[in-house]
């Protein structure tokens, strides 16, 4: 795979793909962590040079053509001003993403000068499934520079017409933080120090069953909690309340465990919770001993026996990987394991990465230290799916022809 440090980028006009999908509350971004970590690459370029037209999208724009889409928005005005804020430079919005706007920015702008375009999901051709369709959006793209350098890491596991059509029309590099996403994530599936120790929380099971599964073989323990966990203690029998529950995944959660059981790993369930008669920042918080939830209650949050125990799993590891909160950490109420279980890898001596969009943003609101860990991933689905063993389209187009 090229590296975006390595192109001849001097008076070129460079294309990057970066992933800013930043979570917004009514128009203010509420966690900049996405746009900091594509500074480096961005601050290269420009230093070296060239002029940077950044195309990345934004949430889920809706309607059925790209005027409806960009009527409903989200905008990128509010990333583009943050972005402009953190590079210490102007960055010019274009009207639109790779129509008439985009191209006369395109054409005026000159060396160390960035601009960015629109969302790119208002172009529905974006995220269609016909490559005809991608492949003209790609095109227009392609048209705008000389180079292309894919660095959105959260964007890798899609095949879309900005993150794996246009990088086969330029030439092509990864970008700073796509290799250093990849360099961790490497080291993660081929040959770990050991013991490695992979914690899983967050809502649903459903998404998270497939790494569950490749982890397996991989991990020597895992410690499963949050909402996850309750489908799990619902096949071993256990009472869970009113707790979340994907009574369409049973059969799967029982072969995991089978599986786990056969493999040799440690599969370690919550033993005790804290829990809520309602899903509310203001519900009563109570610890519940044992394993089982009370009817008219639901699990909120992993109880301190599980917080000790979770410590005590992870004190000898010498990797770890941890996707998804273990409780409702939005509420303070329910945020104590989540801490415990951030703090007990933060004193881990070893390999610690942490993945997930939401994992992430909770280290960043429980205020760790940010260098507790070796590498907080900006990639929620494309770390899992790269940990499932699949290939992920945007990096196979970045390898491709180079
Ligand atoms: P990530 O983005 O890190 O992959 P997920 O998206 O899978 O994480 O899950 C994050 C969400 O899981 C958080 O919003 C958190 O509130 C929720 N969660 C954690 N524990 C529970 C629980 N016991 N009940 C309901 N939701 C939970
Ligand atoms: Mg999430």
């Amino acid at each position: 795979m090229n590296r975006a440090e390595d192109l001849e980028v001097a008076g070129r006009t460079v294309l990057v793909r970066a992933d800013l999908n930043v979570p917004l509350d009514s128009g203010a971004i509420t966690d900049d962590g996405r746009i900091r970590a594509s500074l480096p690459t961005m601050r290269d370029l420009l230093a070296r040079g060239a002029a940077v037209i950044v195309c990345a999208h934004l949430g889920r724009p809706t309607g059925d053509d790209y005027p409806a889409r960009a009527a409903g928005g989200p905008s990128l005005r509010p990333v583009a001003d943050r972005l402009a804020e953190l590079l210490g430079r102007p960055v010019t919005l274009a009207g639109d993403v790779a129509g008439e706007s985009a191209s006369v920015i395109a054409t005026t702008m000159g060396a160390g000068e960035a601009a960015l375009l629109e969302n790119v999901r208002f172009e529905p051709a974006e995220t269609s499934k016909d490559d005809q369709v991608r492949g003209e959006l790609a095109g227009r793209l392609a048209a705008l520079a000389d180079m292309y350098v894919g660095d959105g890491f959260g964007a890798m596991h899609r095949k879309h017409a900005s993150v794996y059509d246009t990088p086969r029309l330029l030439p092509h590099a990864a970008g700073q933080l796509v290799l250093a996403e990849v360099t961790v994530l490497r080291q993660l599936t081929t040959s770990p120090a050991r013991p490695y120790v992979v914690v899983l929380g967050g809502a649903k099971v459903s998404d998270k069953l497939a790494v569950i599964g490749n982890l397996v073989g991989k991990a020597d323990r895992l410690l499963i909690a949050g909402g996850m966990a309750y489908t799990f203690l619902a096949a071993q029998g256990h009472r869970i309340g009113d707790s979340i529950l994907q009574a369409d995944q049973l059969g799967q959660v029982t072969t995991v465990l089978a599986d786990a059981a056969r493999a040799g790993v440690e599969l370690v369930l919550p033993v005790d919770h804290v829990v809520a008669d309602r899903f509310a920042a203001d519900a009563r918080p109570e610890v519940v001993p044992g394993p089982d939830i009370p009817d008219g209650t639901m699990g909120m949050d992993i109880g301190p026996a599980t917080r000790d125990l979770f410590a005590r799993k992870l004190a000898d590891a010498k990797t770890v990987f941890w996707n998804g909160p273990p409780g409702v950490f939005e509420f303070p109420a329910f945020a104590a394991g989540t801490r415990a279980v951030a703090e007990a890898i933060g004193a881990v001596t070893g390999l610690t990465v942490v993945g997930g969009g939401d994992s992430a943003a909770a280290v960043r609101h429980l205020n760790l230290p940010p260098d507790a860990f070796t590498h907080i991933s900006t990639g929620g689905g494309a770390s899992l799916e790269y940990l499932e063993g699949r290939a992920l389209p945007g990096l196979a187009a970045l390898e491709d022809g180079t």
